[in-house]
């Protein structure tokens, strides 16, 4: 579980561009649960998934993981943290170039630790759920926008992270395949993982299978429906 205390979020603070992303934030998301954030463009969703998913700190107020406080730990915490306790799927993707799919995919696996070929065959087993198996070997900066997404799909579900974190995952996907990312989803939820992801896609939060809605609107919740 995670929970957010009365969280704000302010850049560039004291200076003339100063922006309020967020204030007054009270949300609680559960575990074992599919959450997903929606509003227009500029109203705090990806902020507050950077919070959630313990990338950025809060201005004011406390965000707890399982009861603990995260929003005051010392970086090298926070890097631990992250990498055990989440999967990211970043707007901007961040797939290293020069690297092929495959190599991506199983890059966050390496700090971890495990056999190489056991990560492989898992990098190509999540590659092949994706209809990915053929790109393996191609260099990202070779793939279209869709198979960029789902590259780095796959690259965030490489580590069994309990907790998937998504940013507009099915923003350049075209129905087919965002209905195979709900079933990814669907299945992650099945093994009692969580995922929570931003989108302004009505195929998301409309899907059977998302348990939560938070909308947002000018950095404020605006309604929680289920
Ligand atoms: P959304 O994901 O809903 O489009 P964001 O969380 O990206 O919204 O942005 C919320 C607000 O914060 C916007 O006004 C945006 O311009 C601003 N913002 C986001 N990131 C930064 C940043 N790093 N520096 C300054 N302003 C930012
Ligand atoms: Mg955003």
């Amino acid at each position: 579980m995670i929970s957010l205390t009365q969280v704000s979020k302010i850049y560039a603070e004291g200076r003339p561009n100063q922006v309020t992303a967020l204030s007054g934030i009270d949300l609680t998301i559960a575990r074992d649960a599919v959450t997903v954030l929606r509003g227009p463009s500029g109203s705090g969703k990806t902020t507050l998934l950077s919070l959630v998913a313990c990338m950025a700190r809060p201005t004011a107020g406390r965000v707890t993981l399982d009861g603990e406080t995260v929003s005051g730990l010392p970086e090298r915490f926070l890097t631990e943290l992250r990498r055990t306790t989440f999967g990211f799927v970043f707007q901007r993707f961040n797939l290293i170039r020069g690297l092929s799919v495959l190599e991506n995919v199983m890059l966050p696996a390496a700090p971890l630790g495990a056999p190489h070929a056991q990560v492989r065959a898992r990098a190509l087993e999540r590659l092949a759920a994706l209809d990915l198996a053929d790109k393996a070997g191609t260099k990202v900066e070779h793939l279209s926008g869709g198979e960029t997404q789902r590259a780095a799909i796959a690259r965030a579900l490489i580590n069994d992270a309990p907790v998937l974190i998504a940013d507009e995952p099915t923003a350049n996907l075209d129905t087919a395949l965002t209905e195979r990312f709900l079933e990814i989803v669907a299945a992650l939820r099945a093994e009692g993982r969580t995922v929570v992801m931003t989108s302004h896609d009505p195929r998301i939060w409309g899907a059977e299978g998302v348990d939560a809605v938070v909308e947002l609107v000018d950095g404020r919740i605006a309604g929680e429906y289920a």
